[in-house]
């Protein structure tokens, strides 16, 4: 399959003082990320809390600006898109958010808050009624909701008007940010089986951003996995989970609870905690926490490497 999106290069970095008095401190929340995505797929990004992945997934859409790197869709840069050009983009390229109620303003009818992307792509006035209707009516709520306030809604509901208002203008492209997490665990499997349903029905592609591992098991096609602002392995999903090569995979999916009572699994517990992104380790980021940590890896970045097909940035691969 084609390539929809290629990242090259990524960087967010944020300037950030702790005091009037201390220098500048440069937070290096996305530091260099190299990407592919493929037309119709679901690649997930999945970390820690901090690592970067919902600044990764804002850059992408240029809600927020990147300090460097190329963001090519469908043969153009986005980064290289003027305010008004990306403006006309914003039909193809969609975010779904973690709390919709905080993205939902809560003055505006569920009406209102559908025709509002329509405006902002100069929809006719003609149409507009009839692409919320039916819009509504694909993310399984009832049209007659349509003149209620957010705040009457339950917190699923609210997920699938966030939903409704990123499919408005039927997008290609749809990065959603930990849209499950803020709902409950029966919720969630409706929410993410609607996103499914979603993506046959228009073949599109997800980016989908989450630190839960049961969830991006569930979604995933292909699976990157971030730390500290980089992505240090990615892979298919049976790959990742099966056969996870970099010491923070191994980890993490060690942690994953197991529900066959049989089966045998050893947790690996990560040592302290994950550091800041303003003063990261030297060499390899994960050095401080990593059981495998050799000397190399206390002053070399490692390199991305690929063992059949799946990256890995670990000195025990290169
Ligand atoms: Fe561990 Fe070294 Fe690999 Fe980093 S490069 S994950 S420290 S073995
Ligand atoms: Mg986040």
């Amino acid at each position: 399959t084609k390539p929809i999106l290629e990242v090259k290069g990524l960087k967010k970095h944020f300037a950030a003082k702790s005091g009037w008095f201390q220098p500048t401190e440069y937070v290096q929340a996305v530091n260099g990320i190299n990407l592919t995505v493929h037309e119709g797929e679901t690649l997930s990004i999945v970390g820690e809390s901090g690592c970067g992945k919902s600044t990764t997934g804002r850059c992408l859409l240029r809600l927020l600006e990147p300090t460097s790197g190329e963001i090519w869709y469908r043969g153009k840069d986005l980064t290289k898109l003027a305010g008004k050009e990306m403006r006309a983009m914003r039909s193809q390229l969609q975010m779904v958010f973690q709390d919709p109620f905080a993205t939902l303003n809560p003055k505006l009818t569920i009406r209102r808050i559908l025709e509002e992307p329509l405006i902002a792509q100069k929809v006719p006035k003609t149409r507009r009624a009839a692409l919320i209707e039916e819009t509504i009516h694909i993310v399984g709520l009832n049209p007659s909701h349509l003149d209620r306030y957010p705040h009457q809604f339950s917190g699923g509901q609210r997920q699938r008007i966030g939903i409704a208002r990123a499919l408005m203008l039927r997008p290609q492209l749809i990065v959603a940010d930990e849209p499950v997490s803020a709902l409950d665990v029966s919720i969630q499997s409706q929410i993410l089986n609607l996103l499914q349903d979603l993506q046959e029905q228009f073949g599109m592609t997800y980016i989908f951003i989450s630190h839960d591992l049961g969830v991006v098991e569930h979604i995933s096609d292909r699976v990157a996995v971030m730390y500290l602002g980089e992505i240090v392995e990615l892979g298919s999903k049976a790959e990742l989970f099966q056969n996870p090569l970099h010491p923070y995979t191994k980890a993490l999916i060690s942690a994953i609870p197991i529900s066959d009572p049989d089966e045998q699994k050893e947790r690996i517990i990560l040592q302290g905690d994950l550091p800041s992104p303003a003063s990261p380790p030297k060499g390899c980021r994960f050095h401080p926490r990593c059981q495998s940590c050799m000397d190399i890896c206390r002053t070399e970045v490692p390199k991305e490497t690929y063992v059949l097909g799946q990256m890995v940035k670990c000195h025990l691969y290169s």
